[in-house]
């Protein structure tokens, strides 16, 4: 058995490839030649380094529909609600965990310099800017992106200097592993972070007991705990429009209903109403996940997951009444 990813130290490693403070530079993957590019519905743009993404709220049967990053974005850029949303995709080059079912290809999470470079947000932008069709959205995706927490204002900093700060809806993404955001920004940069109007983040729960969260990320389980504190110091701390996703595909089947049911009571710790921010993920194996070898385990993970949406969808439903359920997801009110 692999043994499990020491996070912590890992994580550092990582950081220190993907960030250079002084140059105020992060690092960002070259899409361009990559295997990922082979699954790509249209090709990279923005000179290799990003890609448009479409986000659909239709889901699989049984499963909610999901409206991250759609609602939220079209409720603070001030249009209609639409089905599909595109979104300009940047992704940093490091990742602290290795999901097996996370759909970008291993050797792009570990900052090498063949496959990255090193850019400002200045330049992220100005690339952006330059796109004939762009979208209305900037995914900062990774990788991990709070392991460079510095990317979220770098990027808000040059939005606003390009005059792009109230036509640009900005949304990233966080695996709940480290406190870097309080650790490497300042206060000044976390209160920045803090009050940018156009700027939702989401962060992802991946699994629905620490059994399968150590299954899922090859992390050590006890940081399934960790999750849950650095949601309720983000919700307790912060200002930022937060949301959740969580990933229930697990190896093993004894249980779930009520390791779900405490995940659920685990959430409302944080915040009474968190389960209506959070959204379940079906897991699928996209091509990076056979080229790393699906086994029966895999595909015993995300059976158990339909069992799972099950139980999810009946705690939300005994749990809050259907006028809650029907709020929009940006309307679903954290204590502040
Ligand atoms: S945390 Fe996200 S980017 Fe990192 S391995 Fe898991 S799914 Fe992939």
């Amino acid at each position: 058995m692999t043994p499990a990813i020491d996070t912590d130290r890992f994580s550092e490693m990582m950081r220190a490839r993907g960030v250079d403070r002084q140059a105020q530079q992060v690092r960002v993957t070259r899409l361009t030649g990559s295997d990922q590019e082979q699954d790509l519905s249209t090709p990279a743009n923005c000179e290799g380094f990003g890609r448009v993404r479409h986000f659909r709220r239709q889901t699989s049967e049984s499963w909610p529909s999901n409206p991250l990053p759609v609602v939220p974005a079209a409720r603070t850029l001030g249009i209609e609600v639409p089905d599909t949303l595109e979104a300009q995709v940047f992704q940093n080059a490091v990742c602290n965990w290795r999901c097996w079912y996370c759909f970008v290809d291993f050797p792009l999470l570990s900052g090498r310099e063949d496959l990255s470079s090193l850019l400002t947000a200045d330049e992220l932008v100005g690339l952006y800017a330059a796109e004939a069709q762009r979208p209305a959205v900037i995914d900062l995706s990774g990788g991990q992106p709070d392991l460079v927490p510095e990317w979220v204002p770098w990027m808000m900093k040059a939005l606003r200097d390009a005059g792009l700060a109230d036509s640009v809806y900005l949304w990233s993404d966080d695996n709940l592993s480290n406190d870097y955001f309080w650790r490497y920004l300042s206060e000044d940069e976390q209160a920045a972070v803090s009050e940018y109007r156009r700027y939702g983040k989401v962060c992802c729960f991946k699994g629905f007991d620490a059994e399968s969260f150590a299954f899922n990320t090859s992390a050590q389980p006890e940081l399934f705990d960790r999750q849950f504190a650095l949601m309720d110091r983000l919700v307790r701390d912060t200002d930022i429009d937060l949301y959740a996703y969580a990933t229930f595909s697990s190896a093993n089947d004894v249980g779930v209903e009520d390791a779900v049911a405490t995940f659920v009571d685990r959430l409302q710790e944080v915040d009474a109403a968190l389960p209506l921010r959070t959204v379940p993920l079906e897991i699928a194996a996209f091509s990076p996940v056979h080229t790393r070898g699906i086994t029966d385990e895999h595909r015993r993970a995300m059976e158990v997951q339909q069992r799972a949406i099950a139980a999810w969808n009946s705690q939300i439903e005994s749990r809050f009444a259907q006028a809650d359920r029907a709020q929009a997801i940006c309307d679903v009110r954290l204590r502040r």
